[in-house]
């Protein structure tokens, strides 16, 4: 999940890091507009609904349902979003979950390199 201001921050460490992103057993979700994003650069994802129509609530069930390794969620904190209260859902049900959570470039760094 990439909001605006971060896609294409996020479509640059996905190219930078092809060796984790590329792998054929490798499943991606993403939200609806940074799964497009992603997928014109050529790596394959699963595209869920847009963020503000509901996609980081579909990602947050999927942390409930522990259907998920990490999530990676690369925020604009110096933005305005209508749906500020899905994030936050997201981000407060990876703490009771316990998935691990980047939502930087720095952070998803170490996460990949320990998912290897
Ligand atoms: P998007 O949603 O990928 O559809 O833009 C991301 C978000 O803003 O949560």
């Amino acid at each position: 999940i990439a909001h605006d201001g971060k896609k294409a921050q996020m479509v640059s460490f996905i190219m930078h890091h092809l060796d984790f992103f590329g792998r054929e057993n490798l499943l991606i979700y993403a939200t609806g507009t940074t799964g497009k994003h992603v997928e014109e650069a050529g790596v394959k994802v699963n595209k869920l609904l847009s963020g503000p129509l509901g996609g980081d609530a579909q990602i947050a069930q999927m942390v409930c349902l522990k259907e998920l390794d990490m999530v990676i969620f690369f925020r604009d904190p110096l933005g305005m979003h209508p749906h500020e209260p899905d994030v936050q859902m997201l981000m407060r049900l990876c703490d009771v979950h316990e998935v691990p959570l980047a939502t930087n470039p720095s952070t998803a760094k170490l996460l990949i390199q320990n998912l290897v």
